[in-house]
Formats: C-alpha cells, sequence, structure tokens
C-alpha cells in the first residue's frame, strides 16, 4: 500500500470516528443558527453539525452541503468562502479529513 493510500484511510476512519461523534442538528425557531449562504454557491444554510454539538462558534469551518465548499463561520457567524489553501494552512491532516468530509457530501448530492 503506498504512503498516500494509508494516509486516505487514516483520514477516511477519523472521519468516520468524528461523524459517528456528531449530533446532526437542525434548526428549529432560530435555535440552532441563523440562515447564512454558503460563499461558494449560495445555498442557504440553517443547520450544523460537529462533532462537539451542532451550534456553531466563530473561527468554526463549515462545509457546505449544497456544493461541499469550505466556509469559514465569522464573528456574526455568516459564512465566508475559504479555498483549499486556507484550509490546508490549518494542518494537512485536518486538511486531509475535511476533504474526505467533502467528497462525501459530494457523493451523496442527486445528479
Ligand atoms: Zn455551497
Amino acid at each position: 500500500m503506498t504512503a498516500s493510500k494509508k494516509f486516505e484511510r487514516r483520514a477516511l476512519r477519523s472521519v468516520k470516528r468524528a461523524a459517528s461523534q456528531m449530533e446532526v442538528g437542525r434548526a428549529r425557531s432560530g435555535d440552532v443558527m441563523a440562515p447564512t449562504a454558503c460563499g461558494h454557491c449560495g445555498k442557504v444554510l440553517d443547520g450544523a453539525s460537529h462533532r462537539e454539538g451542532h451550534r456553531p462558534k466563530p473561527g468554526h469551518l463549515c462545509v457546505c452541503t449544497g456544493c461541499g465548499g469550505f466556509n469559514l463561520f465569522g464573528s456574526d457567524l455568516q459564512l465566508s468562502a475559504l479555498q483549499d489553501d486556507d484550509v490546508r494552512a490549518m494542518g494537512e491532516d485536518y486538511f486531509a479529513e475535511m476533504s474526505v468530509l467533502r467528497s462525501m457530501i459530494r457523493g451523496m448530492r442527486p445528479s
């Protein structure tokens, strides 16, 4: 097995573990998060999931369920688009995990 394949498998295991710990949230009466648009595709997102709950905080990364694009929650919890290099700067392992998550989201989209 190549080193990159091992890295990919490790990242996938990590994402699956994180996903199993997530609380999947859906906004009800605005108690989860105020609707905010993806900085890439404009889809309005009104719910979030995170391994520590589903209430986003400023500085959290968001992977859009519409396009898989990376976004950052700002101080007002509005989203701004991030590029791959922005996420890579947060750490190669983190970038690998988020890339696997993005691929999973893109794979779930209806064609
Ligand atoms: Zn999007």
